[in-house]
């Protein structure tokens, strides 16, 4: 039968392949009961995840004596073997299976929720705390069982059309599956500017999120059209609709095409003025893209993904090599290394989340600050890189002017100890802040004495100055970058910033929305940094744009109070 689905398109383009469904979250498991000549072969399988999750963990401690970890991850180590090693979980787990027959991961997942009614009647806080530490060693458990990431081999049977269908994806799940030649990604959660969202549009293939019962509905190997202007799904399309769909596809190819034509052309408006369009980039190997697409600079390197999908934290060598891998491949061109924007959807393996809010909570530089070593290796790391190339470090979410002081002052700790190593770095490198967050756009004059640059977030400024948490998409209606606010906020830092002739760039998704290009242009912003695979849509606008015709026309939106008269003047903006 078939059957559309509707959710938010975030990633555009057309995608026609074959369902792939994975369970990133290891925990939502099958429950089925296993014929009795099975169950030997049942209580094997649960054995030999248990075995490849040991040999894991022994790798790992191997890792710790060699020094290619943290001292402190032995003790973390040590605990999760104890909780590997429990009898209430694998001795247990293989009763219940002889017993009931029961599947591997039922049996296991019952074992996991018994050893955590233990926990909970623990009078030790400490001790009660590490139900945390059980989950995750089951979850390690369960996925060695399901062969994660994501049953790959089903996947990798077709090539070129698999279609990812996941109940949700963190940011760190969609950095593994990368690497896999996935055709589209469709979540049931998740919203516009979530990370998971940005990263998918990164990869430059169709994507859409926000589907509520996706993952329920459509049946692995299941047929799909993907339609990510329009956010729809349609499963098991019949033949008529496949054509027309395959047209479609063949139609936005050639357009394609057509655009990289213009990736040796200068971004210059048809008056004269000359554009910067700067990629934004999460790991070295993002920099082939880059060079594809033409982009003249990294505007924003997000380091913080050099620190996710491990067990360990990059020392200074490995940062250092990724970093200068960077600024060399960008021959000269400005390299603008975002400090470690860790916390909120990003977290380090193994960390627990406590916060209530954890987008309010120590997230960013605020995590830097309160974590001075692992902070002071990442500076050492981009210094050393600055003698490559054009370095320069961006400080994400900043919201107080001391937290510009105490970094600078650690930054300068970092210099004296270089040189007091004999290792040499750019003496003047450029620091510039993240304006993300209000409280940094209403003190922009205190922080422009303090900063060389500024980039504004506009993924998390209209997060914070709408109060609407860009990964939840039961509020996603409510995440409006044409809110009266947010447009008087943006266009109040272009021009404060231009006014004292502090070069100020937009880093965030509207930058690379070529629904705002003009927009943008029209406030004075001349930085722009994007996603590779939206630079040259991008460029294009911007060599249709006149600027003496935009301003005026934009001068009437920024005053324009009523959201219908918005998008009218946007629409006529963009005709
Ligand atoms: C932003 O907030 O706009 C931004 C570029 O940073 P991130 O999306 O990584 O939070
Ligand atoms: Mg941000």
């Amino acid at each position: 039968m078939s059957f559309i689905l509707q959710g938010i398109g975030v990633s555009e383009g057309i995608a026609i392949g074959h369902a792939h469904l994975v369970t990133p979250a290891a925990l939502e498991v099958m429950h089925y009961l296993i014929p009795k000549h099975q169950v030997d072969k049942e209580i094997a399988r649960l054995d030999s995840a248990f075995a490849a999750v040991r040999k894991e963990f022994e790798a790992l401690h191997k890792s710790v004596v060699d020094g290619h970890a943290r001292a402190e991850f032995s003790a973390f180590l040590d605990l999760h073997l104890m909780i590997l090693d429990d009898p209430t979980l694998s001795e247990a787990a293989r009763s219940m299976i002889a017993q009931t027959q029961c599947n591997a991961e039922w049996a296991l997942k019952q074992q996991m929720h018994e050893l955590l009614e233990q926990f909970e009647e623990i009078e030790d806080a400490y001790l009660r705390e590490r139900k945390a530490d059980v989950v995750q060693v089951v979850e390690r458990v369960l996925k060695a069982m399901l062969g994660h990431p994501g049953y790959l081999p089903i996947a990798s049977k077709r090539a070129g059309d698999s279609i990812l269908v996941a109940h949700d994806l963190s940011p760190a799940d969609v950095m593994q599956y990368k690497q896999h030649q996935f055709v589209a990604f469709l979540t049931d959660l998740g919203s516009q500017t979530s990370h998971t969202a940005i990263i998918a549009r990164s990869l430059n293939i169709p994507s859409i999120v926000a589907l509520r019962h996706a993952h329920q509905l459509i049946i692995e190997d299941d047929c799909l059209i993907v339609d990510g202007n329009q956010g729809i799904i349609i499963i098991n399309p019949d033949k008529y609709v496949l054509d027309e769909y395959r047209l479609r596809q063949g139609q936005l190819e050639l357009e394609r095409k057509k655009l990289k034509r213009l990736k040796s052309i200068a971004a210059v408006t048809l008056d004269g003025t000359a554009i910067d369009l700067y990629a934004n980039i999460e790991l070295p190997q993002d920099i082939e893209q880059v060079m594809e697409s033409g982009a003249t600079g990294i505007g924003l390197f997000r380091s913080e993904f050099l620190f996710l999908n491990r067990d360990d934290l990059p020392g200074e060598e490995e940062q250092f090599e990724a970093y200068r891998t960077v600024a060399v491949k960008m021959h000269k061109q400005p390299v603008v290394i975002r400090t470690f924007d860790l916390g909120a959807d990003k977290s380090l393996k193994g960390s627990i989340q406590v916060a209530t809010n954890p987008a309010l909570g120590l997230r960013a530089i605020r995590l830097s600050l309160a974590e001075p070593k692992m902070f002071h290796t990442q500076l050492r790391a981009i210094l050393r890189a600055s003698k490559y190339g054009d370095v320069r470090i961006l400080l994400p979410m900043l919201s107080h002017a001391a937290e510009i002081d105490q970094t600078l002052n650690l930054i300068e700790y970092a210099k004296q100890t270089l040189r007091d190593d004999k290792l040499h770095f750019d003496e003047h490198i450029n620091v510039g802040g993240m304006i993300e967050i209000p409280a940094a756009a209403l003190s922009l004059d205190l922080f422009m004495r303090k900063l060389d640059f500024l980039s504004i977030g506009t993924n998390d400024l209209i997060q914070y100055t709408l109060a609407v948490d860009r990964i939840d998409d039961a509020v996603a209606h409510l995440y409006d970058p044409l809110h009266p606010a947010i447009i008087w906020l943006i266009s109040h830092i272009i021009q404060s910033a231009n006014r004292a002739k502090v070069p100020v760039s937009v880093c965030g998704e509207m930058a690379g929305d070529k629904r705002f290009t003009r927009l943008l242009l029209g406030f004075g912003l001349q930085q722009f940094s994007m996603y590779p695979a939206q630079l040259l849509a991008v460029k294009n606008q911007i060599l249709k744009s006149h600027l003496p015709e935009i301003i005026p026309l934009v001068q009437k939106i920024i005053k324009a109070d009523q959201p219908e008269k918005m998008v009218a003047l946007l629409a006529k903006l963009n005709d």
